[in-house]
């Protein structure tokens, strides 16, 4: 059977404003068509957003949130650790409604270097003990914000272990980023849908036991030279052809808010799946994607989406897929990181 993992990554934009608008109804819609199909989704909550705003005492925005946190696990879906560090030492002005915060600060890497380990594990720490605080739910898998997962994270990986996690899922094989702030280089990472990690998350481990190590989960990608050119071909015409037909989109509770200006000076961007920002014409390539990457000897697959950058269009090719993966339950199932350690033992 292959596994597909449905991850979203549930977070506000990195703007410093509080508007949760397009977050709260887009994944209210998301669990919509989630029932209608009976899908199992997977929820990576960015846990230090909620931390401040109870630090604040803004409890209007913490109820929306933690209620809905609180539905997703009712129905049955995942909920997993994602950590923004810059969330850590976040400040909020009152008077203006907005969060003030150190870019420096952008990666745990980051914490540990102007912090100390002790003050970066407590945090860490703070943040799976307030997980099962307020939703009686321990962790398994760790996504870091912004995917920003270096060489050298030893320390990452300590804690994971100190805090009996069995997933990482912060690799994009493939994937560079360099910037003032941001510097991501995933493009050594093993082409492979799972492996176990050492010392770091962006190889595979030679050596460690099953038990004792973290099994890393990236998010999938596509070499583009696994797709044969006349495929290539006829995708992109299809494409086209559906594009060309197919209504402007109207969203206006997507891009609400700008992500902070990330000085990024290159970049690569592998081939994924994604539901963010996505209109008719890409159910074409996300339904060619999945047959591809599982034809690559994969049967497990984590696609990566966040529901602040559903369009409205976004949601007709969410509830296509959906329905396309149903009526192949033969072939595929939406799987969280809890079945995938079932399938394992
Ligand atoms: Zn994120």
């Amino acid at each position: 059977m292959n596994r597909i993992i449905l991850s979203f990554d549930y977070e506000i934009y990195f703007d410093g404003s509080n508007r949760l608008d397009s977050l709260i109804q887009n994944t209210d819609e998301i669990l919509k068509s989630a029932k209608k199909s009976n899908s199992k989704l997977v929820f990576f909550i960015d846990i230090y957003y909620l931390i401040k705003l109870e630090e604040y005492g803004l409890s209007s925005h913490f109820d929306k949130l933690r209620n809905q946190i609180l539905e997703m696990i009712d129905k049955g879906h995942e909920i997993q650790y994602h950590l923004h560090p810059h969330w850590i030492n976040a400040q909020y002005n009152k008077d203006k409604d907005l969060w003030k915060y150190d870019q420096l600060e952008y990666s745990f890497t980051d914490i540990i270097k102007i912090y100390g380990k002790t003050f970066a594990y407590d945090k860490f720490n703070k943040g799976v003990n307030k997980m099962k605080e307020w939703f009686a739910y321990k962790p398994m898998a760790y996504r870091a914000g912004g995917l920003s997962i270096d060489q050298n994270q030893g320390e990452l990986l300590e804690l994971l272990i100190e805090n009996k996690f069995e997933y990482d899922s912060s690799v994009m094989p493939g994937l560079y980023l360099q910037g003032k702030f941001i510097h991501i280089d995933h493009r050594s990472a093993p082409k492979k849908a799972i492996w176990n990690v050492d010392d770091t998350f962006l190889s595979e481990s030679k050596t460690s036991s099953i038990d004792s190590s973290i099994k890393e989960i990236p998010v999938m990608t596509i070499n583009k030279f696994d797709i044969p050119l006349s495929d290539r071909i006829m995708t992109s015409l299809k494409y086209r052809a559906i594009s060309a037909i197919s209504a402007k989109d109207d969203s206006i509770l997507a891009n609400i808010g700008r992500p902070f200006d990330l000085e990024i000076n290159q970049s690569t961007y592998p081939i994924s799946i994604t539901f963010d920002k996505s209109k008719l014409a890409d159910i074409l390539l996300l339904k060619y994607f999945t047959k591809t990457y599982f034809k690559k000897n994969a049967n497990i697959m984590c696609i990566l989406s966040h529901p602040k950058s559903f369009l409205n269009q976004s949601f007709e090719v969410f509830n296509n897929y959906l329905n396309w993966i149903d009526k192949n339950r033969n072939k595929y199932i939406f799987s969280g990181f809890s079945d995938i350690l079932k399938s394992e033992k």
